[in-house]
């Protein structure tokens, strides 16, 4: 790792604009963390607000401008040759919040990114592509099914299921979160027996958060390991789930820190902060110090699994109460305030409210110095004052080594 990392930032120091006049010309490898650590934290705005500065030179060489035109986000066929000979590929994020992200890589970087997820699976369980089924869009075309998807998606799903409990070829399954609960939603409507053969050994997801009670009855529903498979379009893979349940980074192709909302890093565990990755793959268009929307801490101790890598616990970005559109941090503000104000409730050090499910939370008080039984019971009535229409159910505790930033958060999908 110490190597690649002094490469990619003698790389940032002489190749791409952003970084060149920020970073020294010849890096010491002793020095390497050092420089890092100075290398400005940058967000998605960032990027967006001027992509030239973070294209390397051997890119900025071609007109680019066709990049820019709308006209090129419609088609974006891979690859692309440009002027120079260079071959590149283009990809846009979803841009469900704001403008679509663009992110440019060559055929080659995009190779070793997908070997990474490779090498991850392998670890886990000997797979050839050939047992792998890859299911992620409904896009006919990606369709991996020896069928047309049926326009319903009742019987498409019923379709599928059928399809797979009758499998004898495929061993891993790489699915997004959101999907895979509809599968678990149709299994458990219809009672079906699902993977009776258990040819399917694994099921991997990707997207979204998903509770480790969840993933627990997924993997007896679907009689499979389940393995959460945590990253983002800008740099693909970034840390895997083992056996255990947490996750690991995968240090060969990023480093990752969680920092604090004044850009510190955090490296003790249960302090919660924002997620920042560098990508050690990616120097077309490299991602280095990049800022997530999502949240994370880490745990204490080592993983029973023998993993050395800290194990990280991911919590989502999004202050929505899930299935809701209500702004978590200001409803259970509101709570707390009314607590203070008409009970006097308000010796404690901080409150922490975490979403586990639709309709469950997490209280987690941290050095409340009066009576637990007082404090629940307010805190409850309160709610159900405030929010009748909620029947939510808390789940209090008192662990005071749990520190937040944010009253509010949601750790599940
Ligand atoms: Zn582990």
């Amino acid at each position: 790792m110490e190597s690649k990392l002094c490469d990619i930032i003698s790389h940032l120091a002489n190749n791409v604009s952003y970084y060149k006049e920020r970073l020294p010309k010849y890096i010491n490898p002793h020095e390497q963390i050092d420089i890092f650590l100075e290398i400005p934290i940058i967000t998605k705005e960032t990027v967006k607000s001027n992509y030239i500065d973070f294209f390397c030179d051997q890119l900025k060489e071609n007109d680019l401008n066709f990049l820019f035109n709308n006209e090129y986000y419609k088609v974006k066929t891979h690859p692309f040759i440009l002027e120079n000979g260079m071959s590149i590929l283009v990809s846009f994020t979803s841009g469900t919040s704001g403008t679509p992200m663009m992110i440019i890589r060559t055929p080659d970087e995009q190779l070793k990114l997908n070997a990474e997820i490779w090498r991850l699976r392998n670890k886990v369980s000997h797979i050839e592509p050939k047992n792998l089924l890859y299911r992620v869009h409904l896009n006919s075309a990606d369709y991996p099914f020896p069928f047309d998807p049926n326009k319903k998606v009742e019987y498409r799903i019923a379709d599928e299921i059928a399809y797979l409990n009758n499998n004898k070829r495929y061993k891993w399954w790489h699915i997004q979160a959101q999907d895979l609960e509809k599968y678990y939603q149709h299994i458990i409507k219809y009672s079906i027996d699902f993977n009776i053969d258990k040819i399917l050994q694994y099921i991997e997801y990707t997207s979204s958060f998903v509770s480790n009670e969840v993933r627990k009855i997924y993997a007896e529903t679907f009689k499979c390991n389940i393995i959460d498979l945590y990253g983002c379009l800008e740099i693909w893979s970034i840390s895997q789930s083992c056996k255990h349940g947490y996750h690991h980074v995968n240090e060969r192709s990023v480093i990752f820190e969680i920092i604090n909302q004044n850009g510190c890093i955090i490296s003790e565990p249960n302090k919660i902060g924002r997620v920042v990755v560098t990508s050690l793959i990616q120097k077309v268009m490299p991602f280095i110090r990049y800022k997530l929307s999502d949240k994370a801490y880490y745990m204490e101790s080592a993983c029973e699994c023998g993993n050395p890598a800290k194990r990280i616990v991911f919590v989502h970005g999004d202050e929505r109460i899930v299935g809701t559109k209500k702004n978590g941090k200001k409803y259970f503000e509101t709570i707390v305030d009314m607590m203070i104000d008409d009970y006097n409730i308000d010796n404690y050090l901080s409150i922490h409210v975490t979403q586990v499910s639709a309709n469950e939370f997490d209280v987690n008080t941290r050095r409340l110095l009066g009576s637990t039984e007082t404090f629940q019971k307010k805190f409850e009535e309160i709610a159900s004052c405030l929010y009748p229409e909620d029947k939510y159910k808390y789940y209090f505790t008192y662990n005071d080594a749990l520190i937040f930033e944010d009253i509010f958060s949601v750790s599940f999908k």
